[in-house]
């Protein structure tokens, strides 16, 4: 594999020497549109360390330009019976399912994930597809005969006008897929800025749903940085906002976006922990805490951080994780076999790795040290396991984003609770146990958006709506799923009487009902 950096054939940034690198540029207007701000950011390949892409980054005066082509868009994307944006939204489904494995492939070459995981992903965006496929469903009214004496009420659900996406670069397809198919179901336009890290995925997915009959203007993807964000953060033409990422741009984004007037939900980031008690099944407890620690290098909103041991158990359990760990396949996505890739750029690989190096010195205990062995070329670390971890520890106390598993050893439940609830973040939680009892008061008790039982991940179907509490949702309401309708909509409710004008009167008196 090749070794950036060491060899005399490479330029300072990567880049093989005499190279040129492809180019991303924007999707406005259902076309490629190239960057004019004249600036650009690298897109790595983490796998070899090497640049692949240049990504343009939109100035405000392009994000300008996205918003007004949304913008002209809307009347007739919103005046679009609901059968034909129903109809649109199933080819969509069908053409981006058919395409499923060009999508990952693409998710894999920029961001790294192993196949089955980068699919895995195609999949759980799809189902919001799906989803706002019943849109004529979802955007029923209500209606109320006869609510006076010969007047009738009743309720429309509308779209906002323009909104925006801005996604992460852990799920490059799923979560522009969280936003984009209710948004436009419901007869929005959209501007979406995924990460500048890994842009191509979304790419693929505006010329997939050109293909599946959208009108142009409807769906613009504007690559950029912080710039870009900000701009869309004021455009008065923008009517709402959603942001996935981490937790201090998402209070950002979500302070900022609504003292300009915007509807915003701003998702940010987390430190699940999984409380295991004594009765659980040790293996399975074990199987699951690794899978969801390290599946997509630890790079998941949704991944488990941290393991709540009961004293009884934990030695064993420990024991359990430890042994799992040499059997994972650290490697390239394109190599056959593996089963977790590298982290997303060497900054990241080198923080993550900051945890290990200053986890000894604050008192814990490193089980497995990935920083040992790993693959010399790209942004790889592998799994680490850290034991007799507290509050307190920078390990505990800062989201990780890695594949680093932590074990905090507790000696009941109520201060396993307890730890979960003082956490600041509040996106999953899990409890792993035999006794429906003890699951029933985990459930009732934690303070946690998303909760699961003998389920590590607990990322809710798209029938469902996703989204944290304390420090990891900033707004209202949660995304996709029957709230994602409620965001991308707003109420309207009409009053109406049709009297015999020869009963007509004045009448000053404030009407009743009765
Ligand atoms: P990030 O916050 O760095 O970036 C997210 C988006 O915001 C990107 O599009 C980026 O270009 C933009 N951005 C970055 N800095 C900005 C700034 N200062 N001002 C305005 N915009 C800015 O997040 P990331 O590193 O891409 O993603 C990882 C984080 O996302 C983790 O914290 C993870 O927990 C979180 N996440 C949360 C969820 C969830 O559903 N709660 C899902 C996925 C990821």
């Amino acid at each position: 594999m090749p070794k950036p950096g060491r060899h005399g054939s490479r330029e300072p940034d990567g880049r093989r020497k005499g190279t040129r690198v492809k180019r991303i540029s924007h999707w406005i207007g259902g076309k490629v549109v190239p960057g004019a701000s004249g600036r650009s950011g690298p897109v790595w390949d983490p796998a070899t360390g090497e640049r692949q892409a240049e990504v343009d980054l939109a100035s405000a005066a392009e994000v300008d330009r996205a918003v007004a082509v949304a913008a002209d868009a809307f009347p007739a994307w919103r005046a679009t019976s609901l059968s034909r944006r129903a109809e649109i939204m199933f080819r969509a489904r069908e053409i981006i399912s058919a395409h499923g494995e060009e999508i990952a492939a693409l998710v894999s070459a920029e961001h790294g994930k192993v196949p089955s995981d980068a699919l895995g992903e195609v999949s759980r965006g799809l189902e919001n597809v799906e989803y706002a496929s019943g849109i004529p469903n979802l955007l029923k009214g209500g209606y109320s005969e006869q609510a006076a004496t010969g007047l009738d009420v009743h309720s429309v659900r509308q779209p906002l006008g323009v909104v925006a996406g801005v996604t992460p670069f852990n799920f490059p397809a799923m979560v522009p897929m969280w936003m984009l198919a209710n948004a436009l179901a419901c007869g929005n336009t959209f501007v979406l800025k995924p990460s500048e890290r890994d842009p191509s995925a979304s790419m693929f997915l505006a010329e997939l749903l050109k293909r599946a009959g959208l009108p142009d203007g409807c769906f613009n993807v504007l690559h950029g940085d912080r710039t870009a964000v900000e701009r869309i953060l004021e455009h008065p033409g923008v009517a709402a906002v959603s942001f996935v990422g981490s937790t201090p741009v998402a209070r950002h984004v979500y302070e900022a976006g609504t003292r300009n007037g915007k509807r915003v939900q701003a998702l940010g980031g987390a430190k699940n922990h999984m409380l295991v008690l004594p009765d659980a099944d040790l293996d399975l407890a074990a199987d699951a805490a690794v899978s969801a620690a390290y599946g997509s290098a630890g790079e998941r909103c949704m991944a488990i951080s941290v393991v709540l041991a009961m004293d009884a158990v934990a030695d064993d359990l420990v024991a359990r994780i430890r042994d799992r760990i040499p059997g994972i396949a650290v490697g390239a996505a394109g190599e056959p076999g593996s089963e977790m890739g590298p982290l997303i750029t060497a900054e990241h690989r080198d923080r993550v790795a900051g945890y290990l190096a200053g986890a000894a010195d604050e008192g814990a205990t490193l089980v497995v040290d990935g920083r040992e062995d790993v693959p010399s070329a790209g942004f790889f670390l592998k799994p680490s396991l850290i034991d007799h971890v507290k509050p307190g520890m920078r390990c505990y106390d800062e989201e990780i984003f890695g594949p680093v598993l932590t074990v905090v050893r507790i000696g009941d439940y109520t201060e396993g609770l307890r730890l979960i609830d003082d956490n600041p973040y509040g996106n999953g939680a899990a409890i792993f146990t035999r006794d429906g009892g003890a699951a029933r008061r985990f459930e009732f008790d934690v303070q946690a958006g998303m909760v699961g039982v003998n389920v590590p991940i607990p990322t809710p179907v798209s029938y469902y709506s996703f989204g944290g509490w304390k420090a990891s949702l900033f707004g209202d309401q949660h995304i996709y799923g029957p709230e994602g309708v409620n965001f991308y909509t707003r109420t309207k409710v009409v009053t109406s009487r049709w009297p015999d004008p020869a009963t007509s009167s004045v009448d000053l008196g404030f009407p009743r009902t009765r």
